[in-house]
């Protein structure tokens, strides 16, 4: 059972993932429209190249953990859940439940592979900024890319077997991730642009 510090610690480290996402401007909407388009002309592309909540299930996925997190502090948290006609079947087992108008409608204690997971898209950005240097052909959790502590299954509550997390173990994670956040943030506008264009193209 997840402990309500635990869960404090999990979203101070989403938080902070979110403001490294957030470094990707509009990748993610940028990608579920052009997703839509391809639906629309029935193109289909490999599994990689679609907005990932659209053909993921997460909600689903992560179930267990995810239902006894959420119940914590809305019991009626799924029925609330948007749900998206995709008007076809998608490749996967999606478009995911949560997935509303303006992206994911979980404000926090998203499941972990959706909190730390750069798409192809993203990580063709993160290299063509020399941020990291990793394979780009499949989606990545961020501890592949950087040092980091492995306490979020046990925040989650998911860990086979959990481990003692502290708040130096919290602090860690976080400047781990702001340090690259700071370093996105420092890269010249035009050449992020041209980064987050190549990535929104390329990725697949
Ligand atoms: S596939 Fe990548 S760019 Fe597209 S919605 Fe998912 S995380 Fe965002
Ligand atoms: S839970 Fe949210 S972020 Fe994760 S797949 Fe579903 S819509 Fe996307």
């Amino acid at each position: 059972m997840t402990n309500s510090q635990h869960l404090k610690w999990f979203n101070q480290i989403e938080k902070a993932l979110w403001s490294l996402f957030d470094q990707f401007e509009d990748l993610c909407s940028r990608c579920a429209v052009k997703t839509l388009h391809e639906v629309e002309q029935r193109q289909r592309k490999g599994r990689a190249a679609w907005c990932c909540c659209m053909i993921d299930n997460q909600v689903h996925d992560s179930w267990e953990a995810l239902n006894a997190i959420q119940v914590r502090s809305d019991r009626d948290w799924y029925e609330k859940l948007p749900r998206q006609d995709m008007g076809r079947s998608m490749p996967g087992n999606g478009p995911c439940p949560a997935l509303g108008e303006t992206g994911c409608q979980l404000k926090k204690h998203r499941p972990i592979t959706c909190t730390t997971q750069l798409c192809t898209k993203m990580l063709i950005v993160l290299n063509a900024l020399d941020l990291v240097m990793s394979p780009v052909h499949h989606a990545l959790q961020i501890e592949d890319l950087i040092e980091l502590p492995g306490i979020l299954p046990t925040l989650y509550g998911t860990a086979r077997k959990p481990r003692t997390v502290s708040r130096d173990d919290v602090r860690r994670y976080t400047d781990a991730i702001k340090a690259l956040r700071d370093r996105f943030a420092a890269q010249p506008i035009a050449k992020r642009h041209r980064a987050l264009k190549r990535g929104l193209q390329e990725g697949r």
